[in-house]
């Protein structure tokens, strides 16, 4: 199914065959496939919707890079957006609060939230060489307390010793004591789950933050839950306040679809992935592995990636080369507007550019964002070949003609000119003086 995704991408957009941007009407097409993809792997429809209006924005008028094929450029734009909302990488465990440092575990019953505790308990007592204290909150199953003091003392820790009859509030408290007394760094509670989110589960569960106040809330999930992955964390986080999220049994068949959905609906990170049953079976979140996991196209998007990579540097070589002569046209104009968009704006590009201030001054000051580098370059596409070759041929009449074709005043394509001669004045002057310019360029 996921092959099929690109092919029916290539298809709708096959008819796309001329080198330049992303039409409305392609991106629509391809974003219904985009959608079908995602439900496939199991994102809650209501964040689907979201995140397809998002790329969606994001993708119309993005600019085809040469040797790839419209099709392939929206996976990637697909993909960016899909990594930048499962969030940053290496988001681990925060023990950063006076010892000893409680850790609550929440989740639905058979989450893995047990086998999370001594896995997380293993971890921070192995390589960071904290003293953990585990202690089972689990007064519903005996059965639960005993598991936890095995797995306790299979991953080398100490767990609090069992007293029957007491609350899961007493419990904790107990947890925390002994944790002072006996100079426990972090204090991990594991909390008994309900097969449903239920209130019971929610009020225990709270009583005990109340009581122990712990630093860190971890709601633990189990990546197979799929449409009610949303529900599950929404309610979570809402009652508990959750500070982090473990994905358990990534190792199966998921699609990791509910990674997406629950981050979108809680806003909070993804701290660690449950790969197997064993103790040692954890890892850390990537979310540049989940998202291809998640759309299955890896291979498209390392090959948008290299042909990015191979046009930026042909392009800031023979720009170089034509700043050196002096002879920086519109069209170069264009292509840099174009990587500045993409280098998030002009501060990106301006700052790598030795002696480039007094330009990055009169561009910020003209309030220059996204939208009107879009703008000018949507003025720029309006104009012949020889026209952004030698734009001294752009008198009035031919000015009209291209405000026309581009939807703007004339009074903005001669600003553009302005900036362009600005821009080009500058470099060549530098190229005569400095070589710096040209050999920063060639290198970037
Ligand atoms: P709890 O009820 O939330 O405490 O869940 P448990 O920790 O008792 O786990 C329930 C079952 O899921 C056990 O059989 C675990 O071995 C299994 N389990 C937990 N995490 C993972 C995981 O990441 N992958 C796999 N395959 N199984 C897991
Ligand atoms: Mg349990």
């Amino acid at each position: 199914m996921f092959e099929g995704l690109s092919d029916r991408l290539s298809g709708i957009l096959s008819g796309l065959t001329r080198r330049g941007a992303l039409t409305e009407a392609d991106v629509t097409a391809a974003m219904r496939e985009v959608r079908r993809a995602l439900l496939e792997a199991d994102v809650a429809l209501e964040v689907v919707r979201g995140f397809t209006d998002r790329v969606k924005e994001k993708a119309v008028g993005a600019v085809v890079l040469k040797s790839v094929t419209p099709g392939q450029m929206v996976v990637k734009i697909v993909n960016d957006e899909l990594v930048a909302m499962l969030g940053t990488d290496a988001e681990t465990v925060d023990l950063n609060a006076p010892a000893p440092v409680p850790i609550l575990m929440v989740g639905l019953q058979g989450s893995g939230k047990t086998t999370t505790t001594a896995k997380i308990a293993r971890r921070l007592s192995d390589r960071e060489k904290r003293k953990v204290l585990l202690a089972s909150l689990d007064t519903r199953r005996p059965a639960a307390m005993e598991q936890l003091a095995v797995l306790a003392k299979q991953v080398g820790v100490e767990s609090l010793p069992i007293i029957a009859g007491q609350s899961a509030v007493q419990i904790a408290k107990r947890a925390m004591d002994a944790a002072r007394l006996g100079g426990f760094d972090v204090v991990m509670l594991d909390t008994a789950g309900r097969t449903t989110v239920d209130e019971g589960l929610m009020a225990e569960a709270a009583e005990v933050k109340a009581a122990t106040r712990p630093h860190e809330v971890l709601l633990v999930a189990d990546a197979l839950t799929g449409q009610d992955a949303v529900n599950t964390a929404r309610a979570f986080d809402e009652r508990l306040g959750v500070t982090g999220i473990v994905l358990t049994r990534m190792d199966g068949d998921s699609r990791g679809g509910a990674a997406l959905s629950m981050r979108a609906v809680t806003g909070k990170p993804i701290k660690l992935v449950g790969v197997g049953e064993k103790v040692d079976a954890l890892e850390e979140f990537h979310p540049a592995r989940v998202a291809n996991r998640i759309l299955g196209m890896g291979d498209i998007v390392s090959l948008v990636e290299k042909a990015a990579e191979t046009i930026d540097h042909e392009q800031a070589l023979r720009t170089a080369e034509k700043m050196r002569k002096g002879k920086f046209d519109l069209e170069d104009l264009s292509m840099q507007l174009a990587q500045m968009e993409k280098m998030g704006g002009i501060g990106g590009l301006m700052g790598m550019l030795p002696g480039m201030g007094a330009i990055k001054k009169q561009v910020e000051g003209a309030n220059l964002d996204e939208k009107m580098f879009k703008r000018q370059r949507a003025i720029i596409s309006s104009m012949t070949p020889q026209e952004r070759k030698n734009p001294d041929l752009l008198k009035n009449s031919r000015k009209k003609r291209i405000a026309a074709g581009s939807g703007v005043d004339v009074s903005e394509i001669n600003k553009l000119l302005k900036m362009h001669r600005t821009m080009a004045d500058m470099m060549k002057a530098m190229g005569q003086g400095k070589r710096g310019i040209g050999q920063a360029l060639g290198s970037m």
